[in-house]
């Protein structure tokens, strides 16, 4: 399958708000399967529409170590959220740096599929900070948006602390 190409922060589509998604097409359908297969290829554990240049409200997501259960989320929505925890994260867009972001320990979303069905899920730990941070790129916000004030990424890239190569 044709994968899609990562776009690299800061291209600004990075920055827009993504549009809802209103179409539950054959082309949906084939984005949601296209943007799985990428996220796969760059060993990623979620990737959203904006990542690829499309202004979409969807995501993709697979937190098992097998690999294998790949969810597709058009239009989420976070229901509620509780507790707190520190999640160190990377993105693919943003390659070598990672960040330390406060996140719900818990979440409940609501989302339709590539068919426009609805339906929520309840996350805690990893999978909650992934889909908080693939919805975040739905908002056009980025992990370097939670770096400690004065605290710019070129200073990042300078700590050792805060490298890794993902
Ligand atoms: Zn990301």
């Amino acid at each position: 399958m044709r994968t899609f190409e990562i776009i690299q922060y800061p291209h600004p589509m990075l920055r827009r708000k993504a549009l809802p998604v209103t179409r539950f097409d054959q082309r949906l359908s084939s984005v949601a399967r296209r943007m799985i297969a990428t996220m796969y290829r760059n060993k990623g554990v979620g990737l959203a529409g904006p990542q690829v240049n499309l202004s979409e409200r969807i995501l993709v997501f697979d937190v098992t170590e097998e690999r294998d259960q790949p969810l597709v989320m058009v239009n989420p929505e976070v229901l509620r959220s509780e507790g707190s925890r520190l999640s160190e994260e990377g993105c693919l867009s943003i390659p070598d740096v990672r960040v330390s972001v406060p996140r719900a320990e818990t979440v409940i979303v609501k989302a339709q599929d590539a068919t426009g069905g609805f339906f929520e899920i309840e996350a805690a730990g990893l999978k909650a900070a992934v889909l908080q941070h693939e919805i975040d790129h739905l908002n056009g916000v980025l992990i370097v948006d939670y770096l400690p004030e004065g605290v710019t990424l070129n200073m990042a890239r300078e700590r050792p602390s805060r490298l890794a190569v993902r």
